[in-house]
């Protein structure tokens, strides 16, 4: 199709192209129900990884002592941000109903990001398959044993290839080394020195690409093709990320009851996530609505310059189109929203499940960034804030927001060096101004 018969149908695309912050709605959102009769990704899967990870939790409390506290359980704090709630308003001279709630992601143990969920779940998973297969394990036994010498050894004969803008590839690459893989780390030119540093310091092998994230993902997945022995991660279209993100959504819901918070007829739930090529946020949007069904309103956000799923959905194109192919740049300071063509698993298996999704400018999240800081003093990485104008988008559109509670889902920051985040607060201070 060409881009002028596309404005046409979809005059969204206009506003898009001139890089404003839009709001789309999904005309084909349904019946949870009926939604979940065309998907191929199922509730036993969800479990299924659940109760993978808890067998792993014993393991994780020695690889990773930060996870003792949570008993080797890779989860993040939901925490109330009601002065962040009045800057909010102030800010954008605009009021919603319901309460402000930030999920911490950037809090996250191991790699302080969504991925952690996602990334460190499929590793795992892959580990348990090799040991399985060979004999040296069982559901049954204590994990722990795969923290010795002998396993890492075993592990050793085996590696990951992931192609990634950052954070995955920090989440995959820290995990990997640990439990004993070789891995490759297939970089875009957007990802920052620090991270591929850190990974290099961690003897994560990471191989540089002058282009996109598209690109690196292409020469991971060449590279695993030529090995047998080399397990590649696709983050376009793993089923396996998909699920480990989709765990969060039964812990998640065990925060709200033991918060005393109700998610039902009467007291809608709304989700924002910021909105990559669509795996982490997809998974959990996806998980939320096996458990909340109708009750809970999922929307993703994306950089104006970057809106790939937005576009995938809309059009009903998915991994078919591209940002490029309306003129858009696909350069934005928000790290792991700097995607421009989206996963088209994770667009179909949503398709009419997503409420909608929304456009924020850099400058809007930078902003975001420091008032979050001045307000509850937490310090989060650009791309983390784009779920923060949800709430004021809706009411502006006149969503019904009464009783809802609201969670941003605040995706990363946690690995940020103190000297980034410094300069990342001083750019959101200078353009409050
Ligand atoms: C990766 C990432 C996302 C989005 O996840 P996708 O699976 O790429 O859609 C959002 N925020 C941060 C900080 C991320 O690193």
């Amino acid at each position: 199709m060409n881009t002028q018969v596309l404005v046409k149908k979809f005059p969204l695309i206009k506003n898009m192209q001139n890089t404003e912050e839009i709001i789309w709605f999904n005309p084909n959102i349904n019946k949870t129900k009926e939604a979940l009769k065309t998907v191929t990704v199922t509730s036993e899967m969800v479990k299924e990884a659940s109760n993978r990870l808890n067998r792993f939790a014993s393991y994780l409390q020695i690889a990773f002592p930060e996870t003792i506290r949570s008993k080797g359980i890779i989860e993040s704090p939901l925490v109330a941000i009601p002065t962040m709630q009045i800057a909010l308003t102030n800010l954008f001279e605009s009021d919603f109903n319901g309460e402000l709630l930030l999920k911490c992601d950037n809090d996250l143990p191991i790699s302080g990001s969504i991925k952690a969920r996602g990334g460190i779940y499929e590793v795992l998973k892959i580990a348990e398959t090799l040991a399985t297969r060979e004999g040296l394990l069982t559901e049954t036994d204590d994990y722990a044993m795969l923290a010795t010498e002998e396993m890492q050894q075993f592990f050793s004969g085996y590696s990951i290839a992931v192609g990634s803008t950052g954070n995955l590839g920090l989440s995959i690459g820290i995990m990997s080394a640990k439990i004993g893989f070789r891995v490759t780390v297939h970089m875009s030119s957007d990802a920052k020195q620090w991270k591929k540093d850190m990974l290099r310091a961690k003897g994560v092998e990471v191989i540089e690409y002058a282009s996109d994230y598209s690109i690196a993902v292409e020469e991971g997945r060449k590279q695993a093709d030529q090995d047998p022995t080399c397990f590649f991660i696709d983050d376009e279209n793993s089923v396996d990320l998909f699920v480990g993100y989709a765990v969060a959504a039964s812990r998640l819901r065990k925060q709200l009851e033991q918060q005393g918070r109700k998610v039902d007829e009467v007291n809608p739930l709304f989700v924002y996530l910021p909105c990559g090529v669509g795996g982490g946020p997809g998974g959990v949007a996806f998980g939320l609505k096996l458990i909340f069904g109708d009750h809970v309103h999922c929307y993703f956000a994306e950089p104006t310059h970057s809106p790939c799923m937005l576009l995938g959905l809309m059009t009903g194109l998915h991994e078919k189109i591209a940002v490029g192919d309306i003129g858009l740049d696909n350069k934005t300071a928000a790290d792991g929203l700097a995607v421009g063509r989206p996963s088209g698993f994770v667009g179909k298996t949503l398709e009419q499940l997503i409420s909608g999704s929304y456009t924020i400018s850099d400058d809007t999240m930078y902003r975001l960034l420091a008032l979050l800081t001045d307000t509850e003093k937490i310090q989060l990485e650009p791309s983390a804030l784009a779920g923060m104008t949800g709430p004021v988008q809706l009411a502006k559109h006149g969503v019904n927001l009464q009783n809802a509670t609201h969670i941003v889902w605040a995706t990363g920051g946690g690995m940020v060096p103190e000297d980034e985040m410094k300069a990342y607060y001083a750019k959101g201070k200078s353009l409050l101004k």
